[in-house]
């Protein structure tokens, strides 16, 4: 089998990767939504590809590995490894995760992710609504994150949140950093206590915090939450869409609590996790399939932090529903570190009209059944499809 074309469309907000072959099957990989600008960088990988054999996964993929970086710029590779191993699957008459050694659970566990409600305001009860009605929601999620601090409007709604000017930016990252006052700080640690309460020790808590956060207010601020029983921390000092790791200053914050520390979805490759791993900088590391190079990579490095005592709940929120179908079959392979992976949605709606293949309802008491059909399992049904894409997009399907 050869490759003979490679593909990419905007459909709705997600660039889809499409791999077509000479054999008349093809694979999809798609790229997490927020970034269409990254269709020409998908392109410009094509060269590469074709007349490839797309079922020697690794060989095809060595070819363009050197062409990815840090959130955003490791999309391109990692959809394109996706596709690949769709393909595998459907050339073999199998599913994916049987060509990633097989599946080591049945169902796996989801946390939400995508599934959001306005929030009302930024006080403590405001986020004690929100996050019960999170928990109420049909899926029936046993963990749910929150957006707080510097990761939400909390720095900019709350009256001298942090010792800086509130600043805004149409991307996110470092933009707004710096010592939280005493006002602030005990907030934060009021809309916490406020959603566990309401969420009780049914459904976990986990935060999405940062990046932002100082040395001392980030160990103030886990000590502080230290009875509470939280999931994680998440991307305190760096992660989201900071290009570096800063593994040595996670390590400190790491070591002054028993409150899980968790980073990692804006990071490419095995190769930058090395050292929060080998220097257990994180309790819990969450690369994201679309970020990091793809789905056999994310089980490296999945299997390399089990080996250091590192727990793993991959990143997802705007990976689609081919991003949710890749999850699923790499969370089915993943060792025991596993605790979850990020839940995300067809957006818009229509989403879930133009692909075959998902359960119904996807989600069961916080679980994803893992299916069997051949490759990823979900595909794009192009009638269903052609009526959404754009004018440029119109050969997508060709
Ligand atoms: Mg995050």
């Amino acid at each position: 089998m050869k490759i003979t074309d490679l593909k990419c469309a905007v459909i709705g907000e997600n660039p889809v990767v499409r791999i077509v072959t000479d054999e008349g099957i093809d694979g999809y990989g798609e790229i997490e939504a927020y970034k269409p600008y990254l269709k020409p960088f998908v392109l410009h990988l094509r060269p590469a590809l074709l007349g490839e054999d797309p079922t020697n996964v690794e060989r095809v993929v060595r070819k363009i590995r050197n062409r990815g970086g840090f959130k955003p710029w490791g999309s391109a590779v990692s959809a394109i490894e996706m596709a690949l191993w769709d393909l595998a699957g459907k050339a073999a008459g199998l599913p994916v995760y049987k060509l990633l050694g097989g599946k080591v659970r049945d169902r796996v566990r989801v946390y939400n992710g995508a599934v959001r409600f306005p929030m009302s305001g930024y006080e403590p009860a405001d986020y004690a609504a929100n996050a019960a009605q999170m928990a109420a929601s049909p899926e029936g999620f046993t963990i749910v994150k929150q957006p707080i601090a510097f990761h939400s409007q909390m720095k900019a709604e709350v009256p001298d949140f942090f010792y800086g000017e509130p600043e805004s930016s149409a991307f996110h990252g470092t933009l707004n950093r710096g010592l939280l006052t005493e006002r602030g700080l005990d907030h934060v640690v009021a809309c916490v206590r406020a959603m566990k309460e309401a969420l009780g020790d049914r459904v976990g808590l986990a935060l999405d915090c940062g990046p932002g956060w100082t040395v001392p207010d980030a160990i103030r601020f886990a000590k502080a939450v230290e009875g509470l029983h939280l999931m994680w921390l998440e991307d305190l000092i760096t992660g989201d869409y900071v290009p570096w790791v800063s593994a040595d200053v996670y390590r400190e914050v790491t070591r002054a609590s028993t409150t899980p520390i968790h980073t990692g979805e804006q990071i490419y490759l095995r190769h930058n996790f090395k050292e929060l791993i080998e220097g257990h900088a994180v309790h819990v590391i969450g690369p994201d399939p679309c970020d990091v190079g793809g789905i056999a990579e994310l089980k490296w490095v999945a299997e390399y932090a089990d080996l250091h005592g590192v727990l793993f709940a991959p990143h997802g929120t705007g990976n689609g529903l081919l991003g949710l179908a890749a999850l699923v079959q790499v969370g089915a392979t993943l060792p025991d570190n596993f605790i979850a992976f990020e839940y995300p949605v067809g957006r818009p709606d229509w989403w879930y009209d133009i692909v075959e293949g998902l359960p119904n309802p996807i989600v069961r008491d916080g679980f994803v059944d893992v299916w069997n059909r051949p490759g990823m399992g979900v595909n794009l049904v192009p009638e269903a499809a052609r009526a959404y894409l754009s004018e440029e997009d119109r050969d997508f399907f060709d």
